[in-house]
């Protein structure tokens, strides 16, 4: 490896670059660095991709004083999959005409009783007048980063790993297209398990 920094995203040659400004609670700093159309900006400083979500996520709650570990992509994932699904939850929500509005979440952690570690959540609320009726909340222990959990209202309805985590784990070479078609899938098969739960709920609360 040579000294040169370089710009961290693949194939740019850049070498004009900035460091990712984040220190990881034990002290440790994160060693990418980033030309000016690969950084990021969260408040006004720069990051690279994963930990300007985290920030972001630390700036919309400032209560959130714990930082992941440098090397947990539990803030990441979390961010990349709210943004691939928001629409498909809202969606999926209002379909079940028992509310009228959509409030989402800002990404936070929260701790539970069953995972020792901290858990990043990103959550949707249908509302109705003052109260909420539904809550669909992805979560990802940033202990297990490789796995993503889905509940509705208070009940766990799938725990799934992502294909490009499970690609990325066994090692296989997938092609753009094969990739493209597996997260399709990846996105249905949750967006599918959101309409099931939300169906199950709603048929509970029927008198
Ligand atoms: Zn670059
Ligand atoms: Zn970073």
């Amino acid at each position: 490896m040579s000294g040169d920094l370089s710009c961290a995203a693949s194939g740019c040659a850049a070498t004009t670059v900035v460091a990712c400004a984040y220190v990881d609670r034990r002290g440790r700093p994160c060693p990418t660095a980033w030309c000016r159309d690969h950084v990021e900006a969260a408040g006004d400083r720069p990051y690279c991709r994963r930990h300007a979500g985290v920030m972001r996520a630390r700036l919309a709650d400032p209560q959130e004083s714990m930082l992941p570990d440098l090397e947990s992509r539990a803030p990441g994932l979390i961010e990349w999959l709210a943004r691939d699904l928001a629409e498909g939850v809202e969606a999926a929500l209002l379909a079940t005409g028992a509310g009228d509005s959509v409030a989402s979440e800002a990404a936070h952690t929260v701790h539970q009783a069953r995972a020792r570690e901290r858990t990043w959540e990103r959550s949707w609320r249908l509302c109705r007048n003052t109260g909420f009726v539904h809550r669909v909340c992805l979560q990802v222990e940033e202990a297990h980063d490789t796995e993503v959990t889905l509940v509705v209202d208070r009940r766990e309805v799938v725990r799934l790993t992502p294909p490009w985590i499970a690609a990325r784990l066994s090692g296989e070479v997938v092609s753009p297209e094969e990739d493209a078609r597996r997260r399709a899938e990846f996105r249905e098969s949750l967006l599918g398990a959101v309409r099931r739960g939300l169906d199950d709920e709603a048929s509970v609360r029927l008198p």
